[in-house]
């Protein structure tokens, strides 16, 4: 009877432990992965090595439909059309991204202290938020238009 006893604490403990180590798992799938075998020289070079495509370059910076913005890489909800706004930087810009979309991370390169945002999903940077934006959140998205691939509804 005490063995047994025993032997059932040592499974719960073992138990205990795998639900802690899955717990984590999250943490795994936030790592950088490229999931679209498709992504371009320079999509790849902005996603995963944290460059910035040259402003007014996007095609995205004049669209006005009704839709939704997608990760390029792994297809991720990010922002709704009605967060979208002309701030004039050259970048599409998004006054809020949907819940969870993004995770963020402080950046100190080119001397500035910048908060840079990744895909939750997939972990690929898509720009930088500042606390500058027009609207009530007073977030300005500054994302690359070539991490975003927009969906019309
Ligand atoms: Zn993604």
């Amino acid at each position: 009877m005490k063995f047994k006893k025993r032997k059932f604490m040592r499974y719960f403990g073992f138990s205990l432990i795998i639900t802690f180590f899955s717990s984590l798992n999250p943490l795994k799938a936030s790592s950088k992965k490229i999931i679209n075998p498709n992504l371009s020289k320079e999509q790849k070079n902005i996603m995963f090595n944290e460059s910035t495509e040259k402003p007014f370059s996007s095609k995205l910076l004049n669209e006005k439909r009704n839709g939704y913005y997608h990760c390029a890489n792994c297809g991720a909800k990010l922002f709704a059309s009605d967060s979208k706004f002309d701030s004039g930087t050259g970048w599409p810009s998004f006054s809020k991204s949907l819940p969870g979309a993004f995770k963020t991370k402080i950046d100190y390169s080119f001397g500035m202290k910048r908060i840079e945002y990744h895909c939750a999903q997939c972990g690929a940077h898509h720009g930088h938020v500042f606390d500058d934006g027009p609207t009530k959140t007073q977030k300005r998205f500054c994302n690359n238009g070539l991490c975003l691939i927009f969906k019309p509804e």
